[in-house]
């Protein structure tokens, strides 16, 4: 397995999210392993409130569109000011807007960010935001497929988690996160746990032997099948 990604040496990582509908991170971001995170420290996560950055008694977040296209967008004002305040008061290596249009996230661009100390995190809603910010404010726009959800608080969550749980300490097993899928390129092997024999579905006996070299080569075999068979490109790429 690689053990060639960099790993973060010392300091918790700082993460502000931005968002017009906080109750959708919720979840997400409050139980299993970020959570663990948060509570040991690894981690702070910080959301932030878009309308509390509204002006007026609306506490209007969007508007409509210049040109007459359908839906509404999400205005400049608010989002300048959140992210001027979190920008005063430290460094941010990365400002990132999730967009259908940006860059591709995968495992190799969550190692990266995993070695970041603060990033703000700004979530679209309706038909996304006003161009403005994305031109002078946003440094990063990250993309997690080739669909369009309705916000990008969910997009937001699942790039969260998954630098989280690259956070030295954050999963129990240190190496965990090494053997998992796509790091070194491979898929994981197939994982099984008791019991050995049920109704007959057997676990293939050589997890059983308890000879870890041959279990290793087995499971390393067995990785690389898969790839082959599931997600050949992954190879290409090497
Ligand atoms: N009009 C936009 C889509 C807006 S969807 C377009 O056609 O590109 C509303 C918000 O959801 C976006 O502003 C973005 O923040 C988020 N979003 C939707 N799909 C996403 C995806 N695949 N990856 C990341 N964010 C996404």
């Amino acid at each position: 397995m690689d053990t060639k990604r960099q790993i973060r040496k010392k300091g918790s990582m700082r993460i502000d999210i931005i968002s017009c509908v906080p109750q959708l991170l919720e979840s997400p971001l409050n139980y299993s392993i970020v959570k663990r995170a948060k509570d040991k420290g690894i981690v702070s996560i910080f959301i932030h409130d878009l309308r509390d950055y509204a002006s007026g008694k609306h506490k209007k977040t969007d508007d409509y569109s210049y040109g007459g296209n359908a839906g509404m967008v999400m205005m400049v004002e608010p989002v300048y000011k959140i992210i001027k305040k979190l920008t005063r008061q430290r460094k941010y290596d990365e400002i990132i807007y999730m967009s259908p249009d940006g860059e591709l996230f995968d495992q190799p661009m969550a190692n990266k960010m995993s070695l970041m100390r603060n990033i703000i995190i700004l979530c679209g809603h309706y038909k996304g935001i006003d161009q403005r910010i994305r031109d002078h404010l946003i440094t990063k726009e990250i993309s997690i497929g080739n669909y369009v959800l309705s916000g990008g608080e969910i997009a937001a969550a699942a790039v969260t988690d998954t630098i989280v749980r690259l956070l030295p300490g954050a999963l129990s097993d240190e190496t965990s996160a090494l053997s998992d899928s796509f790091q070194n390129s491979l898929l994981s092997p197939p994982i099984y746990t008791r019991p050995a024999d049920f109704k007959g579905w057997k676990v293939p006996e050589i997890l059983l032997c308890g000879d870890h070299d041959k279990i290793a080569q087995w499971l390393d075999a067995q990785a690389i099948d898969r790839t082959k068979r599931l997600r050949p490109e992954l190879l290409d790429d090497k």
